[in-house]
């Protein structure tokens, strides 16, 4: 099974939703920020890039339900006043409700049967508002089993691990079984991309979140020092970090969960899961289990997230589940 027309549309859609927000993303404007029941900030460019892309995807593909990240509950009332205004120029041609409708287009529950897609348009919020990394992240779902990723990070520079310089802006893709691409957001260009070659733990470059709970760093430090690793970790927002391990900059993605009953969503983790193993990368849970996008917007059935360049995630889940065993008799 091909998904060329979906791979094809797919990242059309990103690659012009990453264009805008680098074009944009200086103008105070777009950074206008709401804030969520729980406490996280959205901002003006979160709904304009759903909007866009469930209309592009939705004239494609109007049988395929979308699972997106935002509903257009906070842009109701005076709150959200300012923030339709602002869609209603980014979108012109539409008006309010349409903009509105558009953004709940991405209302869908996923699960196991069909198709779908899923969508954050702005993953990494705050690093965004902060001038720091954020992707927008899109990937198709078929039968519970993710078939195409795609991740527009318009501040990632060419090489993580060594810092600042080079033309930034790229956008990552793979379909299943046909490996995983970097392609530069200024000119089109097309690289194919695996993993880091390294065989030994010791070896690795970490990445974690840039603004994880503390015990998520204390964490992740006893697993490096449990390694051998001697590397500074690479601190990074949104699933841009999927996308450097992806090309090799890094080795590690560890996510440890923060609490007992925390959930991932699915949007955060699909994308950045299917560039990782079409670059010959291993994705798991952070005990090992195999990441189950079928059961609805969260990852029900997965605690934390692990990532590596495959030949060390044995060796990482060693040392992972060595880990809590010594919290939990020190605890
Ligand atoms: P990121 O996906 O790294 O951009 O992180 C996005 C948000 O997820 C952060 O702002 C935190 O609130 C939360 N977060 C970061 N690290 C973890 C973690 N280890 N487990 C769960 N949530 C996290
Ligand atoms: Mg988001």
């Amino acid at each position: 099974m091909s998904f060329e027309l979906e791979k094809k549309v797919g990242l059309q859609a990103v690659t012009k939703a990453a264009r805008a927000c680098a074009r944009m993303s200086g103008q105070s404007e777009f950074r206008e920020t709401l804030y969520k029941t729980d406490g996280s900030p959205v901002t003006l460019a979160d709904f304009f890039v759903q909007a866009l892309i469930n209309e592009e995807l939705s004239t494609s593909f109007p049988e395929i339900p979308i699972v997106a990240e935002e509903t257009s509950l906070c842009l109701e009332g005076n709150c959200g006043e300012k923030l339709r205004n602002h869609l209603g120029k980014l979108l012109p041609g539409k008006n309010s409700d349409e903009i509105l409708l558009a953004i709940d287009r991405g209302n869908n529950e996923g699960g196991g049967r069909g198709k779908f897609w899923t969508l954050d348009p702005i993953d990494g919020t705050r690093g965004f508002l902060a001038k720091r990394q954020y992707a927008i992240a899109l990937a198709l779902i078929e039968d519970g089993e993710v078939v195409l990723g795609i991740l527009g990070c318009p501040e990632l520079g060419p090489d993580a691990r060594n810092g600042a310089g080079g033309k930034k802006g790229f956008v990552f893709f793979a379909e299943k079984g046909q490996g995983s691409y970097q392609v530069t957001l200024s000119d089109g260009l097309q690289t194919r991309i695996s993993v880091s070659g390294i065989t030994k733990a010791s070896e690795a470059v970490m990445c974690e979140s840039a603004e994880a709970p503390d015990s998520s760093y204390e964490f992740s430090g006893k697993i490096s020092r449990f390694l051998d690793i001697t590397a500074e970790p690479v601190r990074m927002d949104s699933q841009c970090k999927y996308a450097i391990l992806a090309r090799g900059d890094t080795s590690i993605y560890l996510r440890p969960p923060p609490r007992k009953d925390y959930k991932e969503n699915i949007w955060d983790h699909a994308a950045g899961y299917m560039i990782v193993r079409e670059a010959g990368g291993t994705v798991t849970d952070s005990s090992g289990k195999p990441l189950d996008f079928s059961v609805g917007k969260k990852l029900h059935e997965n605690r934390g997230i692990l990532a590596t360049n495959g030949v060390i995630h044995e060796a990482v889940l060693r040392a992972v589940k060595k880990t809590v065993s010594k919290k939990r008799h020190a605890g």
